[in-house]
């Protein structure tokens, strides 16, 4: 049984996210797709609380049988790292030849300044993206011991970020189809990204 988890502080959640973890779902015979949204984390900027991105990413995968979220890293006291996140998934029995971890090239690129990147490799098998609007490559840069564990599969483009879609949320511009329909009403009904 192959598990993936996407990563993300899903602030909200749209459909790049959903479509490039699909996609890597599909490419690699993953069977169950787990979103992990991401804590508070001290050095972004000020996110929207971890309870209504976790809402939102609840909505947007509810329903759909291989899909659920996890809120490990929302419930973890301290600074969340994604090394620690996968163990926990390796402690709770998965295997790591059959974890896959998805992320979309722009983060994949930063993997050398995670928190213990050198260990991630043992745990997981990478898997990588392209996302428009980001350089295509930049993967050969990458150490060869992440190289090795790295899966690179094309998605169709879905030019969209979470930050765009705040900011549309913001203006009054629609963010209709853009987010699944539930989260879009969430957003709308909390007020989620009017300035306050
Ligand atoms: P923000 O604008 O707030 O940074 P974001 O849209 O980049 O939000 P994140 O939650 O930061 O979303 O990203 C989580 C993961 O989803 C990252 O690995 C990122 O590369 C990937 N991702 C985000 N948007 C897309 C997209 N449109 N296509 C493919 N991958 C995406
Ligand atoms: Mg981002």
């Amino acid at each position: 049984m192959k598990t993936g988890i996407m990563g993300g502080t899903f602030d909200p959640i749209h459909y790049g996210h959903l479509l490039a973890a699909e996609e890597a779902r599909i490419n690699l015979g993953i069977d169950r797709l787990i979103f992990v949204p991401t804590g508070d984390p001290a050095y972004k900027r000020k996110i929207t609380p971890a309870e209504d991105r976790y809402a939102m990413t609840l909505l947007a995968t509810a329903g759909v049988l291989e899909y659920s979220v996890s809120r490990i890293e929302i419930d973890r006291k301290e600074e969340t790292h994604t090394i620690d996140t996968l163990r926990e998934f390796i402690k709770s029995g998965i295997k790591p030849e059959d974890l896959y971890f998805i992320t979309g090239l722009d983060a994949m690129l930063s993997i050398t300044s995670w928190f213990d990147y050198k260990k991630i490799p043992d745990l997981c098998t990478l898997v990588t993206a392209r996302r428009p609007g980001y350089p295509v490559s930049g993967i050969e840069t990458l150490p060869d011991f992440i190289k090795d564990k790295l899966k690179y599969i094309e998605i169709p483009q879905f030019a969209i970020s979470s930050t765009e879609i705040r900011e549309r949320s913001r203006d009054g511009r629609g963010i209709r189809f853009l987010v699944p329909h539930l989260v879009e009403i969430y957003i709308e009904s909390n007020k989620l990204y009017k300035s306050k």
